[in-house]
């Protein structure tokens, strides 16, 4: 498993592989923008002519944007909906420039509507943008911990999605152990995790499954709490984390970590607990 770690872009794209080298990163995750507004300017060429040059000497991949925290793709009644497929059509975009295979983003949150509902906006965003952008970037829809009005906290959400875009194949899946566990997907148990991915697979596909999140979780099964953990940590465990990384369904894909950023060494530590467990049964 490739492993990696959200990395900050404060000051630049150009320190971003220097940070995620010193963790021994061997891919990444970022935001192409500042994460928490809706305001941002274009990209800054020689900044991220830098960026893929660095990339490349590093051997760093695959290259993860996430999408900002204030697009939500799942209420298209809202007056932000617009706002929201814009920003998702500007970080498809952004992501080509940027050198980046995925595109994350959470489904989001239904707000008044239905679930149903919910699942049609999400068609709708995904139709607009991918018809407004023609690139090989590949959308990946990210399960939630179905917190709040939160959907795609099981994976038929999910399924009804792709099952009715218009281009299903620039649509791929992010799995996210904390919040697949908090949604009531036991991946601590050997049993459990078996159990998520046969059904994964019978919903939308494992070949549609292309990063993992590893996050432990600090709350229990099925709680609907998002609540990331330092790795074995948590309620998921490091036996948990260990059948995880070496599953021969999962190994081969790249493991990127959203673990907290507290403490000075966090990441090293996880980094560190994470690789520990590579090829041990
Ligand atoms: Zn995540
Ligand atoms: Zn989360």
């Amino acid at each position: 498993m490739r492993f990696g770690f959200h990395i900050s872009i404060a000051g630049g794209f150009s320190k971003v592989v220097e940070r995620a080298t010193a963790l021994g990163c061997e891919s990444i995750q970022l935001f192409s923008r500042n994460p928490r507004g809706w305001k941002y300017g274009p990209l800054d060429v020689d900044d991220v002519a830098q960026f893929r040059r660095d990339v490349e000497a590093a051997g760093i991949g695959p290259v993860v944007v996430h999408m900002p925290y204030l697009p939500n793709l799942a209420h298209s009644k809202g007056e932000h909906f617009k706002k929201s497929v814009d920003s998702l059509i500007d970080d498809l975009k952004r992501c080509r420039e940027l050198g980046a295979q995925y595109l994350v983003t959470h489904v989001g949150k239904r707000m008044d509507s239905t679930e149903e509902e919910g699942v049609q906006s999400v068609v709708k965003a995904l139709n607009t943008a991918c018809k407004k952008v023609r690139n090989s970037v590949l959308v990946l829809l990210e399960n939630t911990a179905g917190q709040g009005s939160e959907i795609g906290y099981t994976f038929h959400h999910i399924q009804e999605i792709i099952g009715n875009v218009d281009e299903p194949e620039r649509v791929g899946v992010c799995f996210d152990t904390s919040h697949g566990f908090e949604a009531g997907y036991n991946v601590s148990t050997k049993v459990g995790l078996s159990k998520m991915l046969k059904e994964f697979d019978e919903r939308i596909g494992l070949e549609r499954l292309r990063v993992l999140h590893l996050n432990d979780s600090k709350t229990p099964l099925g709680s609907r709490v998002d609540r990331h953990w330092h790795i074995g940590q948590g309620e998921i465990g490091l036996e948990g984390f260990r059948r995880i990384v070496n599953h021969p369904k999962l190994k081969h894909l790249p493991g990127i970590m959203e673990t907290p950023k507290k403490e000075e060494g966090d990441d090293e530590r996880n980094m560190k607990t994470i690789r520990r467990l590579v090829g041990k049964r």
